[in-house]
């Protein structure tokens, strides 16, 4: 703290992320990174777009990339929304579309980011406790509210809510803004998109984080009614009006035309996920059903966060949470083949470490 903080700096409690180590040769299984990649043709178009016309502004509504999502997920580019990343996106929903006289709702376990842009954007909001089995019911969100929020497949659980259960939150819920936060979507999840043409009451939001490996690249997307898509521009327009560089632009565009790399690499990822929980579950771990790139997994006899260090005595980082219900699970999230078989190997010593036996 420093004499010349604000009001407003002084009371937030900012997000935060999970570590970029500098360190070489870690096994980094700790931010939903894809071990996949970029497609080829993402470098080749950042490469292409390194010229002379840096000198100028991108494109304020980076019309191409538009284009190229709404060609994808067959819907016009006026309903599309893109930002530096869907944290930036999400920051926006949250001061043009979540800010109401009503508390939002969002689940108790759900992405740390929430209450984070809640306390900057002063918007109220009560959680709603999953069940136990940590899948959400969505008839605890049957209450006045002043919008919904939460990803789907939730994180850092991984947990999948069906369609259907959406569309009858959609229903229940005309007079709120209902968001979905598609992170993870890709990796076994249907996609609510083409419910915005008979919902005007939902907003998906989406990221090239994760299943086209783009998270250094910070380009996310939200996905709505016309009138929902205005209330982002303007705060965006209030903002920041070029928020994704010519390169972002040119990248982000060419993931979207290459879709057979990306559905590939979708594979390779759940399968590499399936085959980690068949490893791990004999060893005792208790994994909840993932739909997403990451795991949640706890095992009955160690501590979670003891488990998470000696990991990174062995050069591995997973992410741990020190926040109740579930600081005895580890986050890990899906790495190539080798640094799966690295993770499990170590585990395997651990276990053994620490009782005498596997
Ligand atoms: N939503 C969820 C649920 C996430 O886990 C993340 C990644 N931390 C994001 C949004 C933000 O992703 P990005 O800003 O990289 O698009």
């Amino acid at each position: 703290m420093n004499r010349f903080w604000s009001e407003v700096a002084k009371g937030l409690s900012p997000y935060v992320p999970g570590e970029q180590p500098k360190l070489a040769n870690l096994v980094k299984l700790n931010t939903n990174e894809n071990p996949c990649g970029p497609s080829p043709r993402v470098l080749a178009a950042i490469l292409d777009a390194t010229n002379d016309a840096l000198r100028l502004y991108p494109d304020p509504n980076a019309e191409q990339l538009k284009a190229a999502i709404g060609k994808y997920h067959a819907v016009d580019e006026k309903n599309i929304f893109v930002g530096n990343g869907s944290d930036e996106v999400l920051a926006h929903v949250f001061l043009g579309l979540l800010k109401h006289a009503r508390p939002i709702l969002f689940p108790d376990i759900t992405y740390s980011f929430y209450p984070v842009y809640c306390g900057l954007y002063q918007v109220d909001y009560e959680t709603i406790p999953l069940a136990d089995d940590f899948s959400i019911w969505i008839s605890d969100y049957a209450k006045p509210n002043g919008g919904i929020i939460f990803p789907n497949p939730n994180a850092p659980t991984g947990c999948l809510l069906p369609l259907a259960e959406i569309e009858k939150l959609l229903q229940s819920n005309p007079d709120s803004v209902v968001v979905i936060d598609e992170a993870y979507v890709d990796f076994g999840g249907e996609s609510a998109i083409p419910l915005i043409a008979n919902y005007s009451n939902l907003l998906v939001v989406q990221t090239l984080s994760k299943a086209r490996s783009l998270a250094g690249l910070r380009v996310g997307f939200a996905v709505g009614h016309v009138g929902l898509i205005e209330a982002l521009e303007r705060v965006k327009n209030s903002f920041n009006s070029y928020p994704l560089g010519r390169l972002a632009i040119a990248g982000a565009t060419a993931a979207f035309e290459d879709s057979e790399y990306f559905e590939k690499s979708c594979k390779t990822v759940i399968a590499s996920r399936e085959k980690l929980i068949a490893e791990l579950k004999p060893l005792g771990f208790e994994v909840l059903p993932s739909a997403a790139n990451f795991i949640f997994a706890r095992h009955p006899q160690h501590d979670a966060e003891k488990s998470a260090l000696a990991l990174r005595q062995r050069g591995i980082i997973v992410r741990h949470f020190r926040l109740p219900r579930i600081d005895q699970f580890l986050r890990i999230t899906i790495g190539t083949n080798e640094q799966c078989e690295k993770l499990v190997t170590a585990l395997k010593e651990i276990l053994i470490e620490s009782t005498g036996s596997a």
